[in-house]
């Protein structure tokens, strides 16, 4: 064998769940290529080999975001931050789109981002009066942290012509005060603004990939799924990814999920030639993105019993246009990435994803996910385990939204959401992520909610779905590549896979889980090359 260009020693290395630990890694040609006891792997080394010292650190396969939205990561990077930590209250909210509007000319859009109407001090949404009288010549539009909500000012609803006789959209409604709409405006509604704001240039396309991309790799990630591309800007979000690549500006391994909404990118990707689960190690075509309902907070998503204060959600479309593009992308190939959060969407997606099933087409293999999946039941999961369909949840979720998801649909099923413990022991392969920009991708806070199940108050939300620390990484690194068809070269540290590799600031399997919310990354290797050095 030849020298091996890079050796890892001096603290643990965490092969994967059923491999455990090793002392030593030697990588050549940007894969690992020996894994074992110190000696062995040093008699590897060479005159030119590289030494890092783990010095007590601990090394990981490096982190996959199983579903987020890269792209729009790094859009919203630029964007006006209204989140919690920033803007904890009303005043502080409207505080930051007034700075915003000291800087932005004249009739020229603003856009904010990740406001929470339950942990501001208030408890509601801003209202359109309140943004106008922030920011008096300029349209502004914030949407809620899970995307689904949005809020206008007067002057963007006087542009997207919204007023007192404008109808409820189909999938979609306004707030209104005594008959006037009162700036919230939910799921579909938001496009009558949305419409109006200028699309960002392909260069803003690239470069937000890009930000986005680096930001991730200074977290220990080289594997994300981009859940929606063309959600934003059509097929240029193909023509960006390609452009990223073919310049080096790809940060990281991307797998593609498209917008297969009827408003998204399936039939012009079709059209051009797109097919499933092609490109390559860095960027591929994988799966197709369908809506089916909204989100628990938002009170959007569909339920089979009414939310606390009442309704049961709503669906994006009617069942038989829903199971119709469902059975289309199944048969076309792809893997279906369905965005289903009640357990009514759940069940309606299962019914659509079985009816799909035939003698030429199985579902055995396929590997079709339910993104977010959170409210399922016990029935739903043996169905889901019966035929190889993976729950795709963000354990952030269960911090961030967790204290809504008591308020709105009481303990009962608060605690029973995102049954990690359940799926696992049914034989599913839940893999996790962030579903960023709505919530961090902070990899050590997903952690650290897997194993506690701790939410932002520090409400235990059901400790009988608590996952032990090493199945919480294993979801975040090899279900996260089992879920993208790439466990065989990713997601674990043995012989032949590619050296993508998170060295982390401490043994964080040899501390209590606290110790992980103080856990930084401090290197990220990617085809066995620094791509980030804390230190630097
Ligand atoms: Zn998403």
């Amino acid at each position: 064998m030849a020298y091996a260009e890079l050796i890892l020693t001096g603290g643990r290395i965490f092969q994967g769940l059923h491999e455990g630990f090793a002392e030593a890694l030697a990588v050549a040609n940007g894969r690992v290529v020996a894994v074992g006891q110190r000696d062995a792997v040093r008699a590897l080394a060479g005159p030119d080999t590289k030494h890092i010292d783990l010095a007590g650190r601990l090394a990981i396969p490096a982190f996959n975001d199983s579903h987020q939205h890269l792209l729009p990561l790094g859009l919203t990077m630029g964007q006006v931050d209204l989140r919690q930590e920033v803007a904890p209250t009303l005043n502080a909210l409207l505080q930051q789109i007034r700075t915003a509007a000291q800087h932005t000319p004249k009739g020229q859009w603003i856009v904010g981002r990740g406001f929470d109407d339950s942990a501001l001090d208030v408890g509601r949404n801003p209202t359109a009066d309140e943004l106008e009288a922030a920011a008096p010549h300029n349209p502004v539009f914030i949407v809620r942290t899970c995307g689904h909500v949005g809020v206008a000012n007067r002057s963007a609803l006087a542009l997207a012509g919204v007023d007192a006789s404008t109808p409820d959209p189909s999938g979609g409604s306004l707030d209104r005060d005594g008959g006037q709409p009162n700036g919230t405006l939910r799921e579909h509604a938001m496009k009558l603004v949305r419409r109006k704001i200028a699309p960002p240039s392909d260069t803003q396309l690239l470069d937000a990939i890009e930000r986005a991309g680096r930001y991730l790799q200074k977290q220990g990630f080289t594997r994300v799924m981009d859940a929606c591309v063309g959600m934003t800007a059509g097929m240029r979000e193909i023509a960006a990814y390609t452009a990223a690549h073919q310049t080096g500006r790809l940060p990281v391994r991307t797998w593609m999920c498209l917008a297969g909404n009827p408003d998204g990118i399936a039939d012009a990707a079709w059209a051009q030639g797109i097919r499933p689960n092609t490109g390559d190690s860095m960027l591929r075509y994988g799966a197709m993105k369908v809506f089916c309902d909204g989100s628990a907070g938002g009170r959007t998503a569909a339920m089979t019993a009414p939310y606390l204060q009442g309704g049961t959600g709503m669906f994006i479309f009617p069942t038989e246009e829903f199971h119709g593009l469902l059975a289309k992308y199944h048969r076309q190939g792809w893997q279906l990435a369905i965005h289903a959060i009640g357990d009514a969407a759940i069940e309606s997606t299962l019914v659509g994803m079985e009816a799909a099933d035939t003698a030429t087409q199985p579902l055995a293999g396929r590997r079709h996910r339910i993104e977010h999946c959170e409210f399922t039941n016990p029935n739903q999961i043996a169905r889901m385990a019966a035929r190889g369909i993976e729950p795709i949840p963000q354990a952030i979720f269960v911090y961030e939204f967790g204290e809504m998801y008591l308020q709105n649909l009481g303990q009962d099923r608060a605690f029973a959401s995102n049954p990690w413990r359940a799926w696992i022991d049914a034989g599913l392969h839940p893999a996790t992520g962030s579903d960023a920009p709505v919530s961090a991708t902070d990899p050590f806070r997903n952690l650290h909610t897997l194993v506690t199940r701790r939410t932002i108050k520090g409400t235990v939300l059901g400790a009988d779905q608590r996952i032990s620390l090493a199945e919480a990484v294993h979801a975040y690194t090899w279900a996260g590549a089992y879920s993208q068809f790439a466990e065989a070269a990713s997601g674990r540290l043995v012989p032949g896979q590619y050296a993508d590799i998170a060295v982390l600031s401490r043994d964080i399997f040899a501390e209590d889980p606290d110790a992980l919310l103080e856990t930084q990354t401090d290197l990220t290797l990617l085809d066995g090359k620094i791509v980030f050095n804390r230190r630097d």
